[in-house]
């Protein structure tokens, strides 16, 4: 059965101080049964995370939000996957937006990520989406198809049960401008099939599908109510304790 998840992506947010402090705050709730909570604070900060979350018998996971594919070396400024399991990491957001465009994170890079994670046993959380402008010509089912084509479907079947996929129309990311649930029930019904064509039906089943732009506590229960609708990848409702638990309350 596939999980329901709400995963938090801080971004190039919170310091230090202020990551333990907003962990404390979600640590203080009382989380759902049956949804999986991920938080994803900066670099620096995964290591308290990790402490205060076990510190606390909590069962938030707390994910990374970039990796390198390779063991190690001379990689100036990149972190492994052995780096980051070691301080209790073995989730990874991978392929976002903001990675493909600020940084030019190239489609074969992001698919490097992806594998290695996978194959080192950590679970990927695979952002990809269609921009504004595909959409306006209705390209944003071929869009998806390729990206999911260039990012995942290359994996084994097997490697799937360590794949989280979290479809974010670049348009709504950041924007307030949310995919209406409609749009979000049509394209994750899509990705749902492409899946089930390129490997089995079983395993599109079992596959959480995220959606992620501009989710807030007061959409976030008609977009989950939706059947292929698992989650969601939350930015900056995310930055604050109650936004983001009204938004893990609200399947
Ligand atoms: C994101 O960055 O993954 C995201 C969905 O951001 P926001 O919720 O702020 O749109």
């Amino acid at each position: 059965m596939r999980k329901k998840i709400v995963a938090g992506n801080w971004k190039m947010n919170k310091d230090f101080y202020q990551t333990q402090s907003l962990i404390k705050d979600l640590i203080k709730h009382k989380m759902p049964e049956g949804v999986t909570v991920m938080v994803s604070p900066p670099l620096t900060n995964l290591q308290a995370a990790c402490k205060l979350v076990k510190d606390s018998n909590s069962n938030i996971i707390i994910a990374a939000q970039n990796m390198y594919y390779k063991g190690e070396g001379a990689y100036t400024g990149e972190v492994s996957m052995s780096m980051l399991k070691s301080i209790g990491v073995d989730h990874v957001i991978l392929g976002h937006s903001e990675r493909r465009s600020i940084f030019k994170e190239p489609r074969h890079l992001i698919e490097d990520k992806v594998a290695a994670a996978v194959n080192n046993e950590m679970t990927a959380i695979f952002c990809f989406g269609e921009s504004l402008s595909s959409r306006k010509i209705g390209n944003e089912f071929r869009v998806v198809r390729n990206q999911l084509k260039e990012g995942v479907f290359r994996l084994f079947g097997s490697a799937w049960d360590r794949i989280i996929l979290a479809y974010e129309p670049v348009w709504a990311i950041g924007t307030g401008e949310t995919a209406t649930p409609d749009q979000v029930q049509k394209m994750h019904f899509y990705i749902r099939k492409q899946v089930a064509k390129r490997y089995s039906q079983k395993i599109a089943d079992n596959v959480s599908i995220l959606y992620g732009g501009s989710v807030k506590p007061n959409n976030a229960k008609e977009i989950f109510n939706q059947p292929d609708v698992d989650g969601g990848l939350i930015g900056g409702a995310a930055l604050n304790a109650n936004d983001f638990m009204a938004i893990v309350n609200a399947f």
